[in-house]
């Protein structure tokens, strides 16, 4: 059966995680989280003290750093970091150095190096746009803000505890705003995406939709 590259791409709070997991386990593919890419950066420039806007340094750092995003583990140059990078300081973060085009260039030819050979779901924001444009399968995952928000608020692995859906919608609209409007490949629905709204639909049956997906565009061996 041919290897097929999954690119599964939205906002935060919109499922992409859970539904990239189950979907790699059910087929036995590699799943990749572009996003812990980008925390693990931000988390290396707070740890060094490099200034977020300064992109010549940033972009040193992510072309020298051992980054691992694989089998649940997140480890940046010899750190595990798997939790340190679930905070509300590493979503901002992370969202900052996602803006610096050189740094976008570094990860994504990581992203396309570690996906060429396919067997992978790979998810983040640009995955279907700009990382594999040529990608078999490309969903795009959304739900709506509140019920973002929800999810996020009630995810304390994210959080490391209880917040306020209140704090957590407004964070969310602000890391949405700079994501989708940053010049560097900002977060935008592919033409040939299928959008999938998975606002009040259970996570099982989500996963559902994209197995039908997936089974569609895999060509009878
Ligand atoms: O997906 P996650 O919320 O972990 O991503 C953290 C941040 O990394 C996003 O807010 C976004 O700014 C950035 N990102 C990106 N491109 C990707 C994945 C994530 O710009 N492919």
């Amino acid at each position: 059966m041919k290897n097929l590259i999954i690119a599964i791409d939205g906002p935060s709070g919109a499922g992409k995680g859970t539904i990239s997991r189950a979907l790699s386990e059910e087929l036995g593919y590699r799943h990749i989280d572009t996003g812990a890419m980008y925390r693990a950066i931000g988390w290396l420039a707070i740890h060094r003290g490099v200034p977020f806007d300064d992109e010549a340094a940033i972009t040193a750092l992510a072309s020298g750093a051992d980054i691992v995003v694989e089998g649940g583990v997140v480890a940046i140059d010899g750190h595990d970091v798997t939790r340190a990078i679930r905070t509300p300081e590493i979503d901002k973060t992370a969202a900052a150095v996602a803006r610096l085009p050189q740094v976008r260039a570094v990860l994504v030819a990581r992203q396309r190096e570690i996906g060429q050979s396919g067997g992978v779901v790979m998810e983040g924001r640009d995955i279907g746009t700009v990382v594999f444009p040529d990608a078999d399968v490309k969903i795009y995952l959304d739900a709506s803000e509140e019920e973002r928000a929800r999810r996020r608020a009630g995810d304390s692995a994210h959080s490391g505890g209880p917040v306020e859906q209140k704090a957590v919608a407004e964070a969310i609209r602000a890391r949405d705003l700079s994501d989708s409007t940053r010049k560097a490949s900002p977060l935008t629905l592919a033409p040939d995406a299928v959008h999938i709204d998975t606002t009040g639909m259970p996570i099982g049956e989500v996963v559902d939709r994209v197995r039908t997906l997936v089974k569609d565009r895999t060509p009878a061996s």
